[in-house]
Parts: structure tokens; sequence; C-alpha cells
């Protein structure tokens, strides 16, 4: 079996503090994972490891075949990794279009490039509807769907998205839910969300591994694991 993102006893440490502790994880193309786990247990960690923002004392990441850890973060953004971090960083004084240009990148590929923008309005019209609007002047959510867009542009093969659901409404977010799902189903785009609760987990079907203090406590179909034992692995209890 070939995964497109296979980790092996990744471990990160900052200075004193061990972030990741030994963590293994498997993504298959096409698949949706949702990473959860309660505050500090790793989650944003692991994405920036992945993204190569930060380095891996010790274990590996193998992502589309190439060994990328420790590589450069354009290295592995060129090879098909898009991350779009937590707290919704739209650059604010520019507008929508301007935002979707720079997800672009170094893509060459013109044609994809007008299709992918054009997905991504029809994804969020909203975008369509703000194309001149500063970036700065969206709401939250506005923002949210603003920065998966741009992470979109990229042309990923896999999007690593940090709590999207942070901060915004239940309503708001089901819209950016319903839209990653559409996403799911169009593309077979593959999806890494991370999320600090089960619930969209649980809503989504998605598989799910959840971390406490820099390991995996479970994983699994969310609706067949049962409340109880995601309790239990969330806060640590015997
Ligand atoms: P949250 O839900 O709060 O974002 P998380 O699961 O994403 O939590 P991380 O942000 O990956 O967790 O943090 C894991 C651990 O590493 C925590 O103990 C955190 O305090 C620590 N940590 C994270 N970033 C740094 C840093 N730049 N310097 C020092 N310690 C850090």
């Amino acid at each position: 079996m070939t995964y497109l993102l296979e980790i092996r006893d990744l471990q990160v440490r900052y200075g004193g503090i061990a972030a990741l502790r030994g963590l293994d994880l498997t993504l298959e193309a096409g698949e949706t994972l949702m990473v959860t786990g309660p505050n500090g247990a790793g989650k944003s960690t692991l994405m920036k490891a992945i993204a190569g923002l930060v380095k891996p004392g010790a274990g590996r990441i193998d992502f589309d075949g190439h060994l990328v850890t420790g590589r450069a973060p354009e290295t592995i953004a060129a090879l098909g990794f898009s991350m779009v971090p937590e707290g919704r960083q739209a650059f604010g004084s520019m507008t929508v279009l301007e935002n979707l240009r720079i997800g672009t990148g170094m893509r060459r590929d013109r044609l994809a490039v007008a299709a992918d923008l054009e997905y991504v309005m029809e994804l969020f019209p909203m975008l369509r509807d703000r194309a001149h609007v500063q970036a700065g002047l969206l709401s939250g959510g506005q923002q949210q769907m603003l920065v998966i867009a741009r992470g979109l542009m990229a042309g990923p093969r896999l999007l690593a998205i940090d709590e999207p659901s942070l901060g915004l409404a239940p309503n708001v977010t089901d819209q950016v839910y319903e839209a990653l799902m559409r996403l799911r189903r169009d593309r077979q785009l593959s999806l890494l969300i991370v999320e600090q609760s089960s619930t969209r987990a649980v809503m989504t079907g998605a598989r799910m591994l959840m971390l406490r203090e820099g390991r995996s406590v479970l994983e699994g179909d969310p609706r067949t694991l049962t409340a109880d034992a995601m309790r239990q692995a969330y806060f640590g209890l015997e």
C-alpha cells in the first residue's frame, strides 16, 4: 500500500518541551483525515512539521513518494502540500482577488489556474461578489473561506487546514464544512483537517486521529467510536 502521506515515529521538540513524541499517521489519496485533540496536543506542530516549518528531531515524513523530513517549505509546497494556518491569515490590505492570485505561487499552468479560480468562486460565491473588496473588511467566516480558497489556488494534492471552525458561529462553520465536503466529492481532494473537538469529525464521517500530549490516543471511524471512548482519550482518563 502506498500512501499519499506516511508519517513514522515523528518527534518534535521546542527546547525542553516535547510537542510530538513518536507520532504515526497515514493518509490515502482522496481521503479526509480529521486530527483532533485538546489544547497543546501537538496538532499545529504536526501540520508545521509536514510543511517543513519546524524540524523534527526524529522520525520520517513521506509525501507522495518523496522523503520530505526536514526539507524546505517551498520544496514541500511544490510537491503539492498546501497549508491553511490557524487564525485566518488573509492579507488584509489586499483585495480578495489579489489574495487568491498570491495563492497560485509558482504555478505556470495558466489554464488550470483560471479553471481553479472559477471553481473556488463557485465553491464560495461570496468571493466573486467581493472580489475587489479588501480582505480585511470581510467577516471572520468570509476570511476563513478566502484562506481555504487561497490554499486551493496552489493546486494542491493535499490541503491541510488548521482549526477552520475557530471563532466562527456554528452556522458559519456549517457553511465552511459544506464547501469542504463538496470539494471532497467534486475533486477527490485529500484533506487533513485539524479541530479541537470531535464533533465535526463525527458529522463528516471522516476517519479521525485523536492526539494528546504529542501521541495518537485514538483512531478510527468516529461514528463507530463510542462517546465514552472519545471522552476518555481526550481527557486521558483510565
Ligand atoms: P492548540 O489547539 O492550542 O493549537 P495544538 O494541539 O495545536 O494546540 P501545538 O500548538 O502543536 O498544539 O503545541 C504543542 C506543544 O508545544 C504545547 O505544549 C505548546 O505549548 C508547545 N509549543 C508550540 N509551539 C511552540 C513554540 N513555538 N515554542 C515553544 N513551545 C511551543
